[in-house]
């Protein structure tokens, strides 16, 4: 199965992400979370993506792109994939379907996470990320850890991404209208859309986006 994951900063795309990619056993392809293993190794792309990153911005198509299409050339992306964060702009998208038509590869579905901007705001604000395990993530009133600032799951730190100040998140969901939302007509052309209303308990949007999958060989 081929997925795009699409939706607002803080509809709980990456939490949402992990859950599928481990229900469906296929790896979790985050261009974020790429971006920020780079930052954190000290990688010359990491220091490129930095000052984007920290503005709210995206980060060059130049970096983006080969560093996506490197990750989904591994081995264990060979019969699927879940693209969270990418792609995120219209260019991305049609690098995406090049990239895919080279390998006689298409994707199944695009789902759309679907949340209003009240609700993400406050859903950012309270984030809080595990140092060890960025598919570790909390919040401080909607999924609090047991231990306050302490991953339940490794014992590591949780600490407030750079990116999730509300001056940056702002900038974040300007560039999320202008650039991100056309990628979701672009894609219903393509009749690959399925919309996922991201509000409510994470485990009852993970059942909602796993049923909206189209099923095996239909
Ligand atoms: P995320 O973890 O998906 O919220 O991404 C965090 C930040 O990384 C974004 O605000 C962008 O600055 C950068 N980023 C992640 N994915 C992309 C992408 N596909 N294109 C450009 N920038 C990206």
């Amino acid at each position: 199965m081929r997925i795009v994951l699409v939706g607002p900063p803080g509809a709980g795309k990456g939490t949402q992400a992990a859950l599928l990619a481990e229900n469906l056993g296929i790896p979790h392809i985050s261009t974020g979370d790429l971006f920020r293993a780079n930052i954190g190794q000290g990688t010359e792309l990491g220091r490129k993506a930095q000052e984007y990153m920290r503005d709210g911005r995206l980060v060059p198509d130049e970096i983006t792109i080969g560093m996506a299409a490197d990750r989904m050339a591994q081995p264990d992306a060979e019969d699927g994939f879940l693209l969270d964060g990418f792609p995120r702009n219209i260019g991305q998208a049609e690098a995406l379907d090049v990239m895919l038509r080279e390998t006689a590869r298409q994707l199944d579905v695009v789902l759309d996470l679907e949340a209003p901007e009240d609700e993400v705001v406050k859903r950012i604000a309270g984030r809080r990320m595990c140092r060890a395990d960025s598919s570790h993530i909390f919040h401080t009133e909607y999924s609090k850890p047991k231990n306050p600032g302490r991953c339940d799951h490794c014992g590591a730190e949780l600490y407030q991404r750079e990116d999730d100040r509300e001056e940056t998140v702002r900038k974040r969901l300007e560039v999320y209208h202008q650039e991100t939302e056309p990628i979701i007509d672009y894609y219903r052309k393509q009749d690959l859309v399925a919309s996922v209303p991201a509000l409510g308990a994470v485990p009852e949007v993970t059942q909602r986006a796993l049923a909206a999958l189209p099923r095996r060989g239909a």
